[in-house]
Order: structure tokens, then sequence, then C-alpha cells
């Protein structure tokens, strides 16, 4: 017995001694947090966590992996708080909805998480679908499918004939009467249960529509769908099971209900007043603009037959507006979370909104602070994710070039790590 005890220390200490550490040198090293550049920069990873950074170049032990970043800037891993992995845009977006089965939507989900997952976003918001990214996050988080950290929201919660009423625009013998099972809830008593039922199915948070928007069939997109009442039950509904709530909001009343009523964030904030940035303040509430979504949707809708003629004039009236919006949010000193809307445009061009955001009078470190110091903050994963310090998840990425200097450089993510594995290494 003795004898197997001393066996199992003798094995056990075997295993700890060769536990490989990974020791990454990084030519220049982003500060997220204190929005510097350092150089000469080593960081110890160790199973899924940062173990240590370090000035210099720590002299690797035996058995160590070692990862050659000295011509690369290393950051760590971005967050997009805005995405839709379970779609893409395209013309023929309306007839999706009736020939695509829920099969057909997860193999191409797969594609679009690894694809966000390559261009650097190693974390993300999902903030709707229909309920396939909710079996997407668990097959990432299996080791199933190759993706990024997703917080998904599962379906979205909208009015009866509001923006994210997945019956809007129907033949009348389709439209049916969805209920808060389908996302679709009027009046407290609804929505109460539209949220039961997003925690029941295991969303992460819950997403709603509180004004009308661009890329549905419905006539407003812009003004208030639901009253600060019903706003105020889902989000208290929402605290009891420890979820946030994100609204997606053009008008300014619809966001200026959505904020008083206790939101964590706002989306797209297209008509964004004076009186709403107030509020946004005095709530503290995060600001995610999504101007790439934005441009993409106001650019498509020059293409003719690209959208139904609704949309396409909601398109241009609503899209070229948000990159002035976050100018002025931006400077008034709004809480801003990178977020991009992406499957509006194409998935992996996510860095784009870092050229928009940056065209706007924001500096590139803080559009990069924006994607991973705030966005951990909005999420509420700050003690693991969103900088590079000990203690944190191992989510490192490395671009070619400078962003600091040049933003473009996002373009070119040469290297992804996440929860300690790398993805990409060229
Ligand atoms: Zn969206």
């Amino acid at each position: 017995m003795r004898k197997f005890l001393l066996l199992c220390l003798i094995t056990l200490s075997a295993i700890t001694s060769y536990a490989q550490r990974t020791i990454i040198y990084c030519g220049k090293l982003i500060d997220t947090r204190s929005m510097q550049v350092l150089s000469e920069m080593t960081i110890i990873v160790e199973g899924n966590s940062i173990s240590g950074v370090e000035k210099g170049w720590l002299p690797a032990a035996a058995g160590d992996h070692l990862i050659d970043l000295k011509n690369r800037t290393v950051m760590p891993g971005l967050i997009d708080s805005h995405v839709h992995l379970e779609h893409q845009g395209s013309p023929d977006a309306q007839l999706k909805e009736f020939t695509q089965n829920p099969a057909d939507i997860a193999y191409l989900s797969t594609v679009y998480a690894r694809t966000t997952l390559m261009a650097g976003f190693t974390t993300v918001r999902d903030v709707g679908g229909t309920g396939v990214n909710i079996a997407l996050r668990n097959a990432v988080n299996k080791g199933i499918v190759t993706g990024p950290r997703i917080f998904t929201a599962g379906r979205i919660i909208s009015s009866t004939g509001g923006h994210a009423d997945p019956t809007v625009g129907y033949r009348n013998d389709l439209i049916g009467d969805p209920g808060p099972l389908q996302g679709v809830a009027n009046g407290k008593d609804e929505c109460i249960k539209a949220v039961r039922e997003r925690y029941k199915e295991g969303a992460d948070l819950i997403k709603i529509t509180a004004s009308g928007g661009v890329l549905s069939l419905e006539k407003d997109g812009t003004g208030a769908q639901y009253s600060e009442e019903e706003i105020r039950a889902i989000v208290e509904t929402a605290k009891d099971y420890g979820m946030r709530v994100a609204a997606h909001a053009h008008g300014a009343e619809a966001m200026k209900r959505a904020i008083r009523a206790g939101v964590t964030s706002i989306e797209h904030g297209t008509f964004m007043d004076d009186e709403a940035i107030a509020l946004f303040k005095k709530y503290g509430v995060w600001y995610v603009p999504t101007i790439i979504a934005g441009k993409s949707v106001a650019d498509s809708a020059k293409i003719p037959g690209y959208f139904p003629a609704r949309i396409a004039g909601k398109a241009l009236a609503v899209g070229p507006i948000i990159q002035g919006t976050f100018a002025r949010a931006y400077k008034a000193g709004v809480k801003i979370a990178f977020g991009t809307d992406a499957g509006v445009y194409a998935h992996g061009k996510n860095w784009m909104e870092f050229v928009y955001m940056t065209e706007a009078g924001m500096p590139a470190l803080e559009a990069l602070r924006c994607a991973t110091v705030n966005g951990a903050e909005l999420i509420g994963v700050s003690d693991k994710l969103g900088t590079i310090e000990k203690g944190k998840f191992a989510d490192i990425i490395a671009v070619e070039g400078d962003p600091a200097q040049d933003i473009q450089a996002m373009r070119r993510v040469k290297f992804v790590m996440k929860d300690g594995i790398v993805y990409k290494s060229e």
C-alpha cells in the first residue's frame, strides 16, 4: 500500500513538472487597459490560462513550448459584442426563411464561427437567431466546432409586428400567432414569460428590439415598439436569472425608454439625441454602434433588387447615419463597446469597424480597448477576458504591423490562441 502511494506521488510530481508551459515572445504587446504599446515582452501560458507577463525575453526552460512573435504586435483576443453567427446577408434572405431547416443553418453557422475566430475574434455576443446559436455555443464549448467563445441571446424578444417578430411580412395564412416561446411578447406578463423561455432554452443574455429595424419587412424602422413598463419587466426578470439585456434601438424615444428601464446596452443607437446621450451617461449604459452594418446595408441598398423596396428605403435612411452618431457619442463620453452586426455583412470582416471608428475620431488604441476591456466589462467577464494578465484565459492574438500606427494592420491577423490552444499561426 505504501509502495503504491509512493508510486502515485512520483507519477503526480512527474506530471506536474512536465506540464508544458508555452512561452510567447512578443515584439510588441498592446496593454489594452493602459492603452500602451509595450516592446519586447514575454507571455507565459499554462494550460488555458496566462500565468505571467514579463519584460524582455524570458529564457525558455527544457520542455517549454516556444512561440516566436517577435515580428508581430500581440494583443488580447478581440471581443465583438454584436454578431449573428447563424446568418449572412444575401439578396434571397427572405426566401431562405422558407427553405432552410435548422440543420442547414447549423452547418453554415459552424463556418461563420470558424471565420470569426480566424479573424482574431475569440469572444462574441450572439444577439439573436433561431436558437441554433445556443447549440453552436454548446458545440464550441465542447470542442466539437471551432469558433469563438459565444455568449448568446438565443432568440430575440420583440412585440407583435415588431422588428424581430419572425412572421412580419409573411402572407396572412402563414402569419399565425407567435408568442413568448417564439420570442414575441406583449404586456408585462408575456414579457416575463419570454425571458423565462430564453432562460429555459439556455440563453446567456436577453436581446430585445426596443424600436423598429432595417432588415425586416415592417414599415417603420425607428419608432418605439415596447413600453417602458414592458422593458422594465424584461430587465427585472432577466436580473433574476443572472442575465443582462441588450436593446436594439434606432429611434431616440426607444433608447430612452430602454435606458430608463435598466438595460445594459443599446445596439445601433442611430438617432441618439442630446437627451439620450445624457441618459446613457447617467445610467452608465453601453453603446454598441455597429457602424459597418449601417454602411453595408446602405451599400447593398444601392444594388437594384438586392433588398425589397421597403427594406432598401430604410437602409438608405438609417445606414449612413451611424458613423456620425458614433462620433458624437464618443466625444460626449458615452461608454462604447465594439460591435459590428456581423452577418448583416460578411463574417470575418469585423476588423473594418476599427477603420470606421478611427475615421470618426477615436484613437486606434482606444478602439482596441472597446474590443477587449470594454467588451469583457459589458458581457460581465472582466475577471477572465479583455487583457493579457496573470490569471486570465489565454486568449491571445497577433497581427502583422502595428495598429497604433496603421489600423489596417487589424486585417492581418496572423496568430490566434483561444483557451491556450493555437488555432492560427502564420
Ligand atoms: Zn443585430
